[in-house]
């Protein structure tokens, strides 16, 4: 599995008072998200502004530390790659020599530890054993700092504003040689070059590009260089957050073809943020829909867009314009009315209940566990009620 996140919590403090700083409630932005996501497939995460995808996608790059919950990228933990020396001694201890020491009592030997461990961790436990615990700890932080680097490279992003998120000093050409030489992915700079000129190629720019400047380019151009900037590393996962909001429609659609061919030339995941669900339909393999920091639906792209369960994935697809009118006609779900509650008071029970034309008495209650319709879809709704089967929230694994 390439991403694989677990009970994941954001929430912000509500801070209030000058010269004494209180915190006075917590905005929970995201509140106990699931997500598998594999090589080569995408993930559309949708929902209204606010209900907490972009705070997700932070939090998987580590631009925000999460409250709780676990992140693991190609099966490993990432949490300590970013904690500070002391916080990151004692989870090594906790993990490392605690755990070694546990299978001393059980096993009676250290060579059968060490026969009992994975490769990996066989070669920490042994360096422990010949080294003791200061050099271990040396030798751990290293390889830390070896594995927060990695991430860096394997995990990037394309922001929905490319004219932001662009350095308007640097050409494009050293926009795109600059990480190659950080990450050490080119020997020199006329190897950074070639890379980079192949780099536009692919992303269906010309090498006369790489002098130019953002504001010289278009809306379009300016995201194919974000692009090119975040796969010229060769990463695993790309966090698209509304890559396409700020484009044309036509632009749009070049984006989207070019983001699918890269993903197959790249073997790339991509976790994609967007409000739009034509553009989710279009790219998606699995989808999550958002509501006030938890997912309501999830499961494969089919599943969740032809058989769409949950009254407010109903309501939101129903919100989206058809390109053809009269299929609306067929159509007998609702379209959603009022605001969207404020998340530092979420409503009591399901958090849909003031919007829902369905709400029953449990709703305003008591919060909907997920059920399961089928392998590939859950859906967290009262109406589901009979399938009792459980969904990713309650698996024990990685909890
Ligand atoms: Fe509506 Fe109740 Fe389902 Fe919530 S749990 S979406 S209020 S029917």
């Amino acid at each position: 599995m390439l991403l694989k996140v677990r009970n994941l919590k954001k929430y912000f403090p509500i801070k209030q008072g000058f010269l004494i700083d209180r915190t006075v409630g917590y905005i929970k932005a995201v509140d106990g998200i699931d997500l598998n996501l594999d090589i080569n497939e995408t993930y559309g995460l949708v929902g209204e502004s606010g209900c907490g995808k972009t705070t997700i996608g932070k939090t998987i790059l580590r631009l925000e530390d999460p409250t709780s919950g676990k992140i693991f990228l190609n099966g490993e933990e990432t949490s300590h790659y970013f904690m500070s020396k002391r916080a990151g001694a004692k989870y090594l201890e906790k993990e490392y020599i605690e755990y070694a020491h546990e299978l001393e009592e059980e096993l009676e030997s250290k060579e059968k530890v060490l026969e009992n461990l994975e490769d990996e961790e066989r070669k920490y436990i042994q360096y422990y054993y010949d080294n003791g615990k200061e050099k271990f700890f040396d030798y751990m932080f290293k390889d830390i700092d070896r594995k927060r680097a990695d991430f860096r490279r394997n995990v990037q992003i394309v922001f929905q504003d490319p004219t932001s998120s662009l350095n308007p000093r640097m050409t494009v050409g050293q926009t795109l040689i600059e990480p190659l030489l950080f990450h050490k992915m080119a020997k020199n700079k006329i190897e950074a070059k070639n890379i980079a000129l192949d780099m536009l190629k692919k992303v269906g720019l010309k090498p006369y590009h790489a002098d130019r400047y953002p504001h010289q380019f278009s809306g379009g151009q300016r995201q194919r260089v974000a692009v090119a900037r975040a796969i010229i590393l060769d990463p695993k996962l790309i966090i698209l957050d509304e890559p396409t909001s700020a484009l044309d429609v036509s632009v749009q659609a070049q984006i989207i073809n070019l983001l699918k061919s890269l993903q197959s030339e790249f073997n790339v995941g991509y976790l994609f943020i967007s409000h739009d669900l034509g553009v989710v339909r279009f790219i998606s393999n699995h989808v999550g829909v958002m509501y006030l920091g938890r997912l309501v639906e999830y499961g494969d792209g089919s599943e969740i867009f032809d058989r769409t369960l949950h009254p407010y994935s109903q309501a939101l697809l129903n919100a989206a314009p058809l390109p053809d009118p009269r299929k609306r006609r067929d159509r007998k779900k609702f379209l959603v009315k009022g605001q969207v509650p404020s998340p530092v008071n979420r409503p009591k029970g399901c958090f849909f209940n003031p919007r829902c034309p369905y709400a029953m008495d449990i709703c305003k209650k008591d919060y909907p566990d997920y059920y399961k319709i089928n392998e590939n879809h859950y859906v967290a709704c009262f109406l589901y009620k009979e399938n009792k089967d459980r969904g990713l929230s309650q698996e024990k694994e990685g909890k």
